[in-house]
C-alpha cells in the first residue's frame, strides 16, 4: 500500500513540475518522445544554479582541479578504446506482441497463472490441393470447416509436447488416412503422392514457436488466446489453430511483460550509444557515436591539460555536459533518461608504488569519515575515501540531508574488471524499494569509482601516443631505496601491467615485453597515473532536489472549505528564484518606483522576481511553490511613514513565515551570505 501513495506522490510532483514550469515532456504537442525532458524557467534557473555549484566547488574552489568542455562526437576511435562499442551493452529482453524492450535485470517478479501454446495452424480458407500430372489427382478442394475439422482432429490426436516430435512420416501416414476418409478417388500411388504433397503444404502450414501468456488476476482463459492469436497473426499465421495449450502456476517468475502478460524473449546484448554518420555519406567508414559519458574526452585530452594547465599528479579534470544513452527502459521521470548530463571529475593519483617509493609507505586510511586534508602519501583508498566524503559533503551543503542519502559499496563480483572500488550515493526517491524490513537504500546519484590506470592504459595502446608522466621526485627517490624495496616495488607493478595487458587480450610476448618496459620506467620516475572518477548525473540531482524540496499543506478554512498549499523548500544555493521583490501596492507609483530600486540593486547579483500582481498573500504563496526563500516587501514605513523604519523593507522566510526588517543598505548582503 506504502508503495501506491509514494507512486501519489511522484504523481504530484510530475505534475507541480509541469504546472509550475520546471519540467516539461520533450516534444510533447506531437505526444511527447520517451525518455526526453526539457527544463522550463524554473528548471532551467534551477540545473544552472547546480551545475554552477558543482563547477565552482570541483574547480575553481581548489588548486588542483582544472576544467575542460569537449565535443558531444568524437573520433570512434575512442569509444572502442573505452571499450563502449564492444561493451557498453544492457542485457534486454522483448515483448513478442508489443516490441517493448526491458531491462533483464529490471523485470518485477510476477506470480500468477500461465497459459502455454506451443505453436499455431495456419487454417486459412480454401486449402486447395492440386496435382497436374498424371501421376497427381485433380484439383480437390476442401471446404474450410471441413479441412479445420481435420486439423484439429489431428492435432488432438496427437498431443505433441513438442512440434518436433511429430514426424513427417507419421504426418504423411494421417495424409492418406485423411483423404481417403474424404472420398479422395485415386490409385495408391496417387493417394500417396497425395498425400505426401498434402502433408508438405501442411507442415510448411505449422507455425512452431511456443507462446506464453500470463493470466491477469481474475481474468479468464480467453484473454490468453486472444493474445496468443495475437502473436501467430503478427507472424503471418492466418486464422491461428492454437496448439497444445497447458496451464500452469508460477510464482515470482520474472519472465513475463509486466504490461502486456507475454513471455519475454531471451535476454540479449543492446548497445546503449546512439550511433550517427559525419559527413554527407552514410557508411561505416562514416559512423560515430553520441557519448555515453563525459569522461572519455578528458582522457583523451589527458596530455594536452597536464602539459598547458601547470598541473602536477595529483591533479583533477572537471567537465560538465551532455551525455546519450538509448536507455531500454527510461523510467522513474528523469531519473534514467536517454539524454542527460553528467558533472565528472577524473583525478589523477600516483599508483601506489610511486608513492612507497616516494615516501616510505602508502597512508592508512581510517575506516570510516573524511580522511582530512589531502596528504602527498596518500595512495588510492585514501584518495577514493576523500572523494566519497568531499561529494557526501556537497550534497549536504545543498539540502540533501544524511538521512535522505546511502550508499552501496560494489561488491567484487559487480565491479568492472578493472576497478579496484566503487562506491555510489543513493538518495531516498520516492520510488526507491523497500527491503522486507522496510527500509530504503535508495538509488544512485552519483558513483565514485577507482578506476586504475585502465583509461589511460587503453588510449595509449589504441593511439599509440603515450599517456604516462614523468616524476623527478619518484626518480630521485627511487635510486636512494635499497635493492629489496626496489625488487619489490618493481615486481609488484610490473604484475599489475602484466595482469592488465593479458586480460585485454595482447599477445603473451608482447604483454610480458611491455610490463617489463613499464616497470623499467618506473624505477626511471615515469608511470600512467591511476584515477579516481566521481561520476554525477545532474538530472538525478535535479530531482532529487524537486523531491526532497516538495511539501504540501492542506488548510481547511471556518467555512469547511480547504485548500492546500505547495512549497518547494528548496535549499537557498540551488533555489531557482533567491528572492521576489513586491511594492505592498501596484497603483502607489512611490512604491513602485522604490521596489523597481530594490529589484535593481540586487538584480546583478542574483535572480529576482519582481511581482505586484494580486494580493500579498497570493504573491507570497505563488513564490512558495516556485521555492523562493526569501521574499521582499516595500511598504509605506519603506517611504518613511514610521521615520524610523525608512528604507527598510520587510523580509518574509518561506519555510516559516516569520517576517524581519532589513534596512535596504544590508540587504545585498545579507542575502548573499545566505543564497551563496
Ligand atoms: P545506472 O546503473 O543507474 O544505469 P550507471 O552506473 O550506468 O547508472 P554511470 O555510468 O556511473 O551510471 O554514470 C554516472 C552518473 O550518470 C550516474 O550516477 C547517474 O547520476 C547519471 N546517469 C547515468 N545514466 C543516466 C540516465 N540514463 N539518466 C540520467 N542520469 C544518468
Amino acid at each position: 500500500m506504502a508503495e501506491a501513495k509514494e507512486n501519489v506522490l511522484m504523481e504530484k510532483i510530475v505534475s507541480l513540475c509541469k504546472r509550475r514550469g520546471f519540467i516539461f515532456q520533450s516534444s510533447e504537442i506531437y505526444g511527447g518522445i520517451n525518455g526526453f525532458w526539457d527544463y522550463g524557467p524554473l528548471g532551467a534557473e534551477l540545473k544552472r544554479n547546480v551545475k554552477e555549484l558543482w563547477w565552482n566547488t570541483m574547480t575553481r574552489q581548489r588548486e588542483d582541479v582544472v576544467g575542460l568542455e569537449a565535443t558531444i562526437i568524437m573520433s570512434p576511435a575512442i569509444w572502442k578504446a573505452s571499450g563502449h562499442v564492444d561493451t557498453f551493452a544492457d542485457l534486454m529482453r522483448e515483448c513478442p506482441l508489443t516490441r517493448k524492450r526491458v531491462r533483464a535485470d529490471q523485470v518485477e517478479p510476477q506470480t500468477g497463472t500461465i497459459v502455454k501454446y506451443l505453436g499455431a495452424l495456419n487454417r486459412s480458407s480454401g486449402y486447395v490441393l492440386r496435382g497436374d500430372s498424371e501421376e497427381y489427382p485433380p484439383t480437390i478442394s476442401l471446404r474450410p470447416e471441413q479441412e479445420r475439422t481435420i486439423l484439429e482432429e489431428f492435432v488432438a490426436e496427437e498431443r505433441p509436447s513438442s512440434l518436433n516430435e511429430i514426424s513427417h512420416l507419421k504426418l504423411g501416414l494421417c495424409g492418406e488416412e485423411i483423404l481417403m476418409r474424404l472420398g479422395f478417388q485415386g490409385n495408391q500411388k496417387q493417394i500417396a503422392n497425395a498425400a505426401r504433397e498434402w502433408v508438405d503444404r501442411t507442415v510448411g502450414m505449422w507455425y512452431s514457436e511456443p507462446f506464453a501468456f500470463l493470466l491477469p488476476q481474475g481474468k479468464p482463459v480467453e484473454a490468453a488466446r486472444k493474445a496468443a492469436i495475437q502473436f501467430y497473426t503478427d507472424r503471418g499465421v492466418l486464422e491461428p489453430c492454437l496448439i497444445g495449450e497447458k496451464t500452469f502456476r508460477v510464482e515470482n517468475s520474472t519472465d513475463f511483460h509486466p504490461e502486456s502478460g507475454a513471455e519475454l524473449s531471451e535476454a540479449r546484448p543492446f548497445n546503449l550509444m546512439f550511433k550517427t554518420y559525419v559527413g554527407p555519406v552514410e557508411s561505416e567508414d562514416n559512423v560515430a557515436y553520441l557519448r555515453p559519458e563525459t569522461a572519455q574526452a578528458i582522457f583523451a585530452q589527458f596530455r594536452n591539460v597536464l602539459d598547458t594547465s601547470r598541473q602536477k599528479v595529483p591533479f583533477g579534470i572537471a567537465q560538465v555536459g551532455k551525455a546519450f544513452r538509448n536507455e531500454v527502459t527510461p523510467r522513474n521521470f528523469t531519473f534514467r533518461s536517454r539524454e542527460f548530463e553528467q558533472m565528472e571529475l577524473e583525478f589523477f593519483i600516483k599508483p601506489d608504488e610511486a608513492i612507497e617509493a616516494i615516501h616510505g609507505s602508502v597512508a592508512t586510511v581510517p575506516a570510516t569519515g573524511h580522511p582530512g586534508e589531502p596528504q602527498p602519501n596518500w595512495g588510492w583508498q585514501a584518495w577514493h575515501q576523500y572523494w566519497v566524503e568531499e561529494r557526501v559533503r556537497f550534497y549536504e551543503g545543498i539540502g540533501l540531508s544524511s538521512q535522505t542519502l546511502g550508499f552501496h559499496i560494489q561488491t567484487p563480483e559487480e565491479l568492472a574488471h578493472y576497478a579496484r572500488a566503487c562506491t555510489d550515493i543513493l538518495f531516498k526517491f520516492p520510488f526507491s524499494k523497500k527491503d522486507e524490513q522496510g527500509n530504503v537504500a535508495g538509488d544512485e546519484l552519483e558513483g565514485i569509482a577507482a578506476r586504475s590506470d585502465f583509461d589511460l592504459s587503453q588510449h595509449a595502446r589504441f593511439s599509440g601516443k603515450p599517456m604516462g608522466v614523468f616524476d623527478e621526485e619518484l626518480r630521485g627517490a627511487w635510486g636512494k631505496l635499497d635493492e629489496a624495496k626496489k625488487k619489490d616495488l618493481w615486481q609488484r607493478y610490473h604484475d599489475g601491467r602484466l595482469k592488465y595487458l593479458t586480460k585485454m587480450g595482447v599477445d603473451p610476448a608482447k604483454a610480458a615485453k611491455d610490463a617489463k618496459e613499464d616497470a623499467d620506467g618506473l624505477a626511471k620516475g615515469q608511470y600512467i597515473p591511476h584515477v579516481i572518477e566521481p561520476s554525477a548525473g545532474v538530472d538525478r540531482l535535479i530531482l532529487a532536489l524537486i523531491t526532497n524540496a516538495y511539501s504540501e499543506v492542506t488548510k481547511t478554512d471556518d467555512k469547511g472549505k480547504s485548500e492546500t498549499i505547495y512549497v518547494m523548500k528548496f535549499h537557498p544555493r540551488v533555489a531557482p528564484i533567491k528572492v521576489g521583490v513586491m511594492p505592498l501596492l501596484k497603483n502607489k507609483p512611490e512604491l513602485v518606483k522604490k521596489a523597481l530600486e530594490v529589484r535593481d540593486l540586487l538584480r546583478p547579483w542574483m535572480n529576482v522576481f519582481y511581482d505586484d500582481g494580486g494580493s500579498i498573500g497570493k504573491r507570497y504563496a505563488r513564490q512558495d511553490e516556485a521555492g523562493t526563500p526569501f521574499c521582499l516587501t516595500i511598504d509605506f514605513d519603506t517611504l518613511g511613514e514610521k521615520p524610523e523604519l525608512l528604507d527598510t523593507v520587510t523580509i518574509r522566510h518561506r519555510d516559516d513565515g516569520k517576517q524581519e526588517r532589513l534596512a535596504i543598505g544590508e540587504l545585498l548582503n545579507w542575502l548573499l551570505a545566505r543564497v551563496r
